[in-house]
Parts: C-alpha cells; structure tokens; sequence
C-alpha cells in the first residue's frame, strides 16, 4: 500500500503534469471508484469543465483544489473555487499520464479525465479499493471524510513530537509497530515505515508501547521523520505495485534496512532478519540490533 512518500511522489508528479489542466471529458468505469454523495452522475456533473489546482497531502490523501469559468463575468475569465477533489490510493490506486490521446484503456481502468488537447489523467486501480471524492467548496474535505476527520498529525509537522508520542502511548499495552500504523495518532505511516524507523531506532516492534523509555521516544521521532525524508527524495518505495504518473518505480526499496529482508543478513551486523505477523501485519526486524 502506498503510504506517505508514495502518495507525496504522487502529488509532486501530478502537480508537475497538470499546469494547466482544464477537464474537458470525463468517464467513470467503475461506480464504486467514487465515495461522495451522487456518485459517479454528481462527480462528472461537478468535476467536469473544471481546472485543477494545486494538489496537496495529508496522510495518505491527495486533495486538489478546483476552479470554474465565471460564466457571468466572461469578458474576465475570472476563476472562481469550484470544490474538491479527494483522493486516496489505498492498495494499488494509481495515476497515469498520457500527454497524447489514446482510445483504449486496461481492463483495470476506473476513472478517465480527458483534458482540451486531448491529453488523458487516468485512475487504474487492480484491487479497486481506491476512492474518489468530490467535495463541495462550502465544505472541507475534513467535514465530509472520516478518515481525514480523524487522522493524527503529519511526521513533519511540529504537532508531531515525543511529548505527544509519549502522551499517546501512555499506559498502553498494543505494540509500538501497532501504534505507528493507527493513523489517528501518526498520518501517513504503514508497514514499510513502521518497521524501518523501528530499526533505525533499535526498538523491538512487539514491545508494548507504554513500555518504551523517554530515549527511545525521541529516537523513534527523529528515526520517523528521517526515513520518510530519504524515501521521499529516493521517489518513494520500489514495492511491487507503486508506480509514479510515468510508470517509475522508486529507489528506495532497494537500500531497505529490514522491509522485505527476511532471512537475509541484516545490513549493520549480519544477524539473520526475522519475520512474524503482528496484529495481522508482516512484521520484520534484527534482534541483534533491536531490543
Ligand atoms: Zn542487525
């Protein structure tokens, strides 16, 4: 699943292509692709003949902002904000970038945007547990979405400390790896992350979070924040199904600490990389250099 570095490869890569990107046309193949209120009908009657603005990130969501013609004072052209439009990858979610007109698309294709020129934005989803939004601009993304309503604060953002980490795993018993990937107390974080950042701060991932010293805390802080700002500027993981807009995969699967590592020799000390379930979630780390 995409987490923060892919979706933030995303958002660059579809902030970089759609400059200018007036909706001329557009398709939904598949209902289910789209969560807001009317549908699919509501999203093409709302979304369409609209410009995209700029794109931003919050966990695991991209959110652009839209604009429309002002009909009434032509001569203008004046914009005005139109609404929302949220979007969130989920499993194998995906935007690809066609500067040229193509008439046919994979059978995994769920939404189709057609620019003026001809140029195509298309959503191409395998498991098809990706979701769009279209939001209107009396509301906030927040107001009308749980998930954003309830998501914690970004790793980036000064909200994100060891007071608060410290505060919200207080007393807990569930693992710190369980900890890192609930989104309302971390944006963005899911397996990759969760157990580089605990290698790189040499915390076992089962320990109980409630359990874990001041030191580590501030370890685990700063190890978040420094890992996701390597694989943000590696383009995002190479994992199986990420792709950016131009069907690049990223680099920094391969200089993975412990992700996908199992029975390998760990890269610090040579012991064997172990690999368990979690809470449900393939968990991997170095016993030697984590505990
Ligand atoms: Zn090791």
């Amino acid at each position: 699943m995409p987490e923060l570095p892919e979706v933030e490869t995303v958002r660059k890569g579809l902030q970089d292509r759609l400059g200018n990107f007036w909706i001329n046309n557009i398709e939904v193949c598949r209902e289910r692709s789209i969560s807001s209120k009317g549908g699919a009908q509501e999203f093409i009657a709302k979304m369409d003949k609209s410009l995209v603005g700029e794109w931003h990130r919050r966990g695991k969501y991209l959110i652009a902002r839209m604009y429309k013609k002002n009909k009434i004072q032509k001569k203008s052209q004046a914009l005005y904000f139109s609404g929302w439009w949220v979007i969130h990858l989920r499993m194998t979610g995906q935007f690809q970038w066609y500067p040229k007109a193509l008439t046919s698309a994979c059978p995994h294709t769920r939404v189709r945007l057609w620019g003026e020129q001809g140029q195509e934005l298309r959503f191409v989803d395998v498991r098809s547990f990706g979701q769009m939004w279209w939001i209107p601009p009396e509301s906030t993304p927040e107001d009308l979405i749980n998930g954003l309503k309830n998501l914690g604060p970004e790793p980036f953002s000064k909200d994100f400390n060891s007071v608060y980490l410290q505060q919200k795993v207080h007393g807990k018993t569930r693992s710190i790896k369980s900890a890192l990937l609930d989104q309302t107390l971390i944006a963005g974080i899911g397996n990759i992350y969760a157990d580089e950042s605990l290698f790189s701060a040499g915390i076992l991932p089962h320990k109980p979070s409630g359990k874990l010293q001041k030191d580590e805390i501030i370890r685990l802080c700063k190890s978040l924040v420094k890992v996701l700002q390597v694989s943000i500027g590696e383009g995002g993981t190479t994992f199986r199904d990420f792709r950016d807009l131009t069907g690049v995969n990223g680099k920094y699967g391969g200089q993975a600490w412990v992700y996908r590592r199992n029975k390998m020799p760990c890269r610090k000390c040579g012991e064997i990389i172990k690999r368990e379930k979690l809470s449900g979630r393939s968990t991997h780390w170095c016993p030697n250099c984590q505990g």
